[in-house]
């Protein structure tokens, strides 16, 4: 069984949507990458279902990166989805320290009340308009559906709920969120579907969500409302990495510091933190490095 989709539905007649995300094969390449224990790796599941979820509500042609801050054992979660369905993810651990086994996630990101959470919205492509934009706030909650709660609220965006599940071999994530109805008009023929909705998804079990595929879950969970489902929408894993841009970075650390690597190490191999994919540079491919920029084309370079 193979779902790496999300699928966006609405109640007809209301003002409630919703999106519902299942990653296996994705997942299992993200998971695969990290050795990470159980809690560790559900709470990067989940924040890669969440990152898919939410980055199919908006109407938006760019990466939406979410990222957790941690002060604990974990110094950093990051998931980036791309809106053609593309999704990596990764974890650094802070050095010195272990993931214990059997950590709450306040525990290992929030130990001392420090924990931020983040949502980056990058677009395609840059210009005047289209900005970088950054929402930023305290890590609130012992789960991520919670902080991403949290989130939304803080930030006065529609009210959102989550419910969300991984485990080694999937993360699924159902979103239902209350679509504004402006100025008296669209006003829904039934005001009391978005408590209802809730309750009903309340009683999802995570066990539920990692079992069933999204469309039969929608079934058995709304299987007495009007709903209509939109065509699924494919995820899949991937990293945009790539040589070029290693060797960009080692530009700009300039020759002394790329010679001082060499010389403790060689070739110079910088590894994706994201897919894992090592880069080498021997001592001719790092020459070559600065000897482009020195004879390359930047005026502005030269004085
Ligand atoms: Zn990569």
């Amino acid at each position: 069984m193979n779902h790496d989709l999300v699928r966006r539905f609405l109640l007809d007649g209301t003002a409630v949507r919703g999106e519902i995300v299942s990653l296996d094969d994705c997942w299992r390449q993200i998971a695969s990458r990290h050795d990470l224990p159980p809690v560790a790796l559900s709470t990067l599941g989940e924040l890669s279902a969440a990152a898919v979820l939410l980055s199919a509500t908006l109407k938006f042609d760019g990466s939406l990166i979410m990222q957790i801050h941690g002060d604990g054992p974990i110094a950093l979660m990051v998931v980036e989805c791309r809106s053609d369905g593309r999704l990596r993810a990764t974890v650094k651990e802070r050095e010195g320290t272990s993931i214990p086994a059997d950590a709450q996630l306040g525990e290992l990101v929030n130990r001392q009340g420090r924990g931020r959470f983040a949502v980056t919205l990058d677009p395609r492509v840059r210009n005047e308009n289209r900005q970088p934009w950054q929402g930023i706030v305290p890590f609130e909650g012992d789960s991520v559906a919670e902080v991403l709660e949290h989130y939304m609220q803080r930030s006065e965006q529609l009210p959102t709920r989550l419910w969300l599940a991984a485990g080694p071999e999937r993360a699924s994530g159902l979103l239902l969120q209350q679509l504004p109805t402006e100025g008296g008009r669209d006003i829904p023929a039934d005001p009391d579907a978005w408590n209802r909705m809730e309750t009903l998804a309340n009683t999802l079990e995570r066990s539920e969500l990692l079992q069933h595929p999204p469309a039969e879950l929608l079934k058995r969970l709304f299987w007495d409302e009007p709903l209509r489902g939109f065509d699924a929408r494919p995820v899949h894993f991937g990293c945009g990495c790539s040589r070029a841009k290693v060797a960009g970075m080692l530009k700009m650390l300039g020759t002394a510091e790329v010679e001082d690597i060499l010389s403790e190490r060689d070739p110079v191999e910088v590894r994706c933190d994201f897919c894992n994919q090592a880069y080498q540079f021997d001592p001719v491919d790092c020459a070559a490095l600065f000897r482009d920029t020195v004879t390359g084309d930047h005026p502005a370079s030269r004085h």
